[in-house]
């Protein structure tokens, strides 16, 4: 293992890593390049990449290392995965978001034949079928992937790997509404949310990857967070097109690198529910933020409510708005 990672890091210089994916530097000294950080959001180039020992470092957020490690950060994946898809040798089946496109793809052919599925959303209050189609949603009724996938070319143990399927060979998301996540071009993760009685999240294994759809906002001089997809789905329609969505409360790295540096506003809006746990999780990121130098402020809902139950239940952009103009920071 130890020397594949030697000959792939030989075989793939760092610098034309970065360059296959648009990373543009100049020339900062004998053997290093400065550019754009591709880790966090910043005007000043602070990124350097050392050519002769095959590294990098960002002075802006710190982070540092090789080529294996720069796959990790930015595509928020795991040693071992970031070595798949670097290198189809070390495993031939290396584009696994190529395979998680085709489940997602297949899973938004079956919404249309799934009257539970469609209930389910309209009870949610998703009615802007041309938002649905952009965000790729699907429904997995479950136990017809693995023979789409495998008659597609795909082995079980890919699908198995992937935690698209389990060892049985049942659908991993079975009877949910799936969301491919995407970071920049490429699928690195499914959430599904359950229509039924089973457990309302579930994601395949690994990192749920950045702020969903957050190539959509990252210019924006003000940014809405919420915590769920359908969150995400009801602001959006309400015509807020600056939300982004962290999947839950709890930030991951890549995430929060994400909303600092840039001259923003965040607006967190999160889930006022009783036991209290989201208005912790929103006084606890404000703060942090602020300590990182973002300006940001905590949307109060009314008690009970999330933005999804805020407008299906009635309320409407303009309330919302009003919410968004009290927030404190
Ligand atoms: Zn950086």
């Amino acid at each position: 293992m130890g020397e594949d990672v030697e000959t792939l890091k030989r075989r793939t210089p760092l610098l034309d890593y970065l360059r296959q994916h648009n990373w543009t530097g100049h020339p900062a000294s004998r053997s290093e390049f400065v550019g754009l950080c591709p880790l966090h959001e910043e005007t000043r180039p602070s990124f350097y990449v050392n050519t002769r020992k095959n590294v990098f470092y960002c002075h802006g957020c710190g982070q540092g290392g090789d080529l294996i490690r720069f796959v990790q950060l930015s595509r928020g994946l795991s040693f071992r995965q970031s070595l798949a898809c670097l290198d189809p040798e070390i495993t031939p089946e290396a584009d696994s978001s190529a395979v998680l496109e085709e489940a997602a793809e297949f899973y938004q052919q079956q919404l249309d034949h799934s009257p539970d599925a469609i209930s389910y959303l309209q009870r949610r209050g998703v009615h802007d079928l041309a938002l649905l189609r952009e965000l790729g949603i699907g429904y997995a009724p479950g136990g017809t992937l693995r023979l789409y996938l495998t008659t597609q070319g795909h082995s079980f143990d890919v699908l198995q790997r992937l935690g698209l399927i389990n060892a049985r060979g049942a659908d991993a998301l079975y009877q949910r509404i799936v969301f491919p996540l995407r970071q920049g071009e490429h699928i690195v993760n499914l959430y599904g949310r359950s229509i039924g009685s089973a457990f309302a999240h579930r994601f395949l294994p690994g990192s749920k990857g950045g702020l969903y759809a957050w190539e959509k906002v990252r210019n924006c001089s003000e940014v809405l967070l919420v915590e769920g997809l359908f969150d995400y789905i009801s602001v959006s329609q309400a015509g807020f097109s600056n939300a982004t969505c962290s999947l839950g409360t709890h930030l991951n790295d890549i995430q929060f690198r994400q909303l600092c540096g840039g001259d923003r506003t965040v607006y967190v809006t999160f889930d006022i529910d009783q036991n209290q746990s989201g208005q912790r999780a929103a006084d606890q990121l404000v703060h942090r933020l602020v300590m990182h130098g973002v300006s940001a402020r905590r949307v109060l809902l009314p008690e009970g409510h999330d933005p999804n139950s805020f407008f299906v239940q009635g309320g409407d952009a303009y309330q919302f708005q009003t919410l968004l103009e009290a927030a404190q920071p």
